[in-house]
């Protein structure tokens, strides 16, 4: 990873407040500057994979997904470079028995810039799995899509989102769209608690080797993400080949710490990378990472605040997070039913069992219509609240 020559890990981050392709070229060109230069990467001849964030049929103005046109701009740098490009990534979701992929791709305008820019889309539902090794005590094995050790240079390309049951999803979380398809699910299943998620997560990184991370966080996504929140202009982009760095940069600048992001705190016990931002160099337009006003947070990141409170912590381990269906936005399309791990979601009333929920959130990341709510028990959450505003007085 690049460290400057006092041997910390670097984060570019620039401004940028524009799709305009050409400026967006320019930002990411000068960005790499301060990393060494593109020559330091890549060379002609050599086959570069974007991981994308296509986390569903998503259009690029919702924030939900990568803009085609952050591909695009890295896409024709590359090209003019001499490479072969690839632009992979498998949804989330099934409808109909199928992930979406395929769907995600024409949706987000990605196979139209492939189609202009001459690079060829993997869905990685159909590119075939390599069988990894991994151990963290709930998985030995993993496959993951083939296109990730057949390209030459991998290069992440996530999107600057809030996470409704992760806090924020970044560099570090996208790379679980490597599982192809409805695969995602069994690991949803397998490791249940947050915890546990991010040592799959974790050990996914080390069975991997992504050169470089390029964050398209010109629009974020605030509020309920990764799907159901809104636009938030942040005109950033941010660029190491540290994914921890980059991800404690990203959260830095929403207001948050690492240790309330369990994917990110996991992902440094682990090794992956620096997180303290004290320790991070960050370099571009910014020499520490900047502030976004008013960006607003999932709405349970205030329980974050009381983990500091050894009892209050404890009660709320016993608080289950419930996904209620709004049978008034409800359409019926059933994806939430057929992509929860472990259906519970009852198809004709769209009851969830929450005796038998793993509050993985999936159905509420996946629901194109915001048709689900979440919710605390109500009862402990209230007397939580009022027992936490006590403590603060
Ligand atoms: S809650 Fe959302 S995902 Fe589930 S059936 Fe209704 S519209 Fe579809
Ligand atoms: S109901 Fe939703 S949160 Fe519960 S297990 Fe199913 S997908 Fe996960």
């Amino acid at each position: 990873m690049a460290k400057d020559e006092k041997n910390v890990a670097r984060v570019v981050i620039k401004e940028c407040d524009t799709y305009q392709i050409e400026q967006v070229m320019e930002k990411i060109n000068s960005g790499m500057d301060c990393l060494g230069g593109w020559d330091t990467f890549v060379k002609p001849g050599m086959t570069v994979l974007l991981k994308v964030n296509l986390i569903g049929p998503k259009t690029s103005d919702t924030a939900a997904i990568t803009h085609s046109e952050f591909v695009r701009a890295i896409t024709r740098i590359l090209k003019a470079r001499g490479c072969t490009v690839w632009i992979g990534d498998s949804s989330g979701g099934a409808i109909a028995g199928t992930a979406p992929t395929a769907q995600s791709f024409v949706v987000s305008g990605l196979k139209q810039v492939a189609k202009e820019e001459g690079a060829q889309i993997k869905n990685f539902d159909r590119e075939g799995v390599e069988e990894v090794l991994i151990r963290n005590g709930r998985v030995d094995r993993m496959h993951l899509a083939k296109p990730v050790f057949q390209a030459d240079l991998v290069i992440n390309v996530p999107k600057f989102k809030t996470h409704s049951a992760a806090v924020f999803t970044g560099a570090v979380k996208n790379i679980f769209g490597l599982i192809p398809g409805l695969k995602k699910a069994d690991y949803h299943r397998i490791a249940p608690s947050p915890k546990d998620f991010a040592h799959v997560i974790a050990s996914m990184h080390k069975a991997t080797s992504i050169g470089l991370h390029i964050m398209d966080g010109i629009t974020a996504m605030q509020g309920e993400g990764p799907t159901a929140g809104t636009v938030y202009k942040a005109n950033k982009i941010l660029i190491s080949t540290d994914p921890v760095a980059l991800d404690a940069v990203a959260v830095k600048m929403m207001g948050l710490d690492v240790d309330d992001v369990v994917i990110l705190a996991v992902a440094r016990d682990e090794g992956l990378g620096e997180a303290d931002v004290g320790k991070i160099s960050a370099v571009g337009d910014y020499q520490a990472p900047p502030r976004l006003e008013g960006f607003r947070l999932p709405k349970y990141t205030r329980w974050l605040r009381l983990r500091n409170y050894g009892f209050v912590s404890t009660a709320l381990q016993f608080l289950k997070t419930r996904p209620r269906i709004n049978l008034e936005k409800c359409r019926h399309c059933n994806m939430c039913v057929e992509s929860c791990p472990v259906q519970v979601i009852d198809e004709a009333t769209k009851v969830v069992d929450y005796a038998h929920c793993i509050e993985c959130m999936c159905c509420h990341e996946l629901c194109g219509y915001q048709a689900i709510e979440l919710r605390k028990d109500n009862v402990l959450a209230g007397l939580l609240i009022r027992l936490y505003g006590a403590i603060r007085r």
